[in-house]
């Protein structure tokens, strides 16, 4: 579709674009080529690895922000192919005949219903069916407020309890989320899998700063 009938479209349904505000698509090719463009997965220096698909800037924080808040759905294959990049990156450092399971973080309850769906349950799911590993929701959340309006600290305490498991296991597994800001999130997330007899291979991240 060309610029006209993107104007087109626009004028029927009101749409522009989550990252530009291009009228037309709620998310356009010259923003998608940016993201595209934007990947290239870095490995923090940690045990077990951190792998950040790409940096929180740009039309990143559009995309992110355009597909968990703002309903364009269509984000979601674009960001769950971004973060598989991120996948083949741990599964290349491990031996050939682990197959780790990908699980996500959890959002609250009340981010869920907010939201209508639970998007890094989506992200993870199409991230790990393009690198043709399993998935599955191993961990639930707790009772704890939204963390973002929360200073560092609180956000510790909050976050103490805040993610169960859903049942004890073992196996290797890897846990992808959307955007790593100070990790403590998913070293909670990791705790908690450790605890229940779970090997953390790789947490993955499709932004970081
Ligand atoms: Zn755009």
């Amino acid at each position: 579709m060309g610029a006209w009938s993107d104007a087109a479209v626009s004028l029927l349904f009101g749409s522009s674009c989550v990252g530009c505000s291009m009228p037309g698509r709620a998310w356009c090719p010259q923003c998608d080529a940016e993201l595209s463009q934007a990947v290239d997965p870095v490995i923090l220096n940690c045990d077990p690895p951190v792998v950040v698909c790409c940096g929180y800037s740009g039309c990143v924080p559009e995309a992110v922000v355009g597909f968990k808040d703002r309903g364009v759905r269509t984000l979601g294959p674009v960001l769950g192919q971004v973060l598989a990049a991120g996948l083949l990156l741990v599964r290349a450092g491990l031996p050939d005949h682990l197959r780790p399971v990908v699980v996500p973080v959890p959002s609250t309850g009340a981010a869920v219903r907010r939201r209508g769906f639970d998007h890094t349950w989506e992200l993870a799911r199409i991230a790990a069916a393009a690198v043709d590993l399993p998935t599955t929701r191993l961990l639930r959340s707790g009772s704890r407020q939204d963390s973002a309006a929360l200073s560092f600290a609180a956000r510790r305490a909050n976050l103490a309890g805040s993610m169960r498991v859903r049942r004890t296991g073992h196996g290797p597994v890897i846990l992808v989320d959307d955007v790593r800001t100070s990790g403590a999130t998913l070293a909670e997330a990791e705790r908690v899998l450790l605890a229940a007899g779970y090997a953390v291979m790789g947490r993955v991240v499709v932004a970081g700063r």
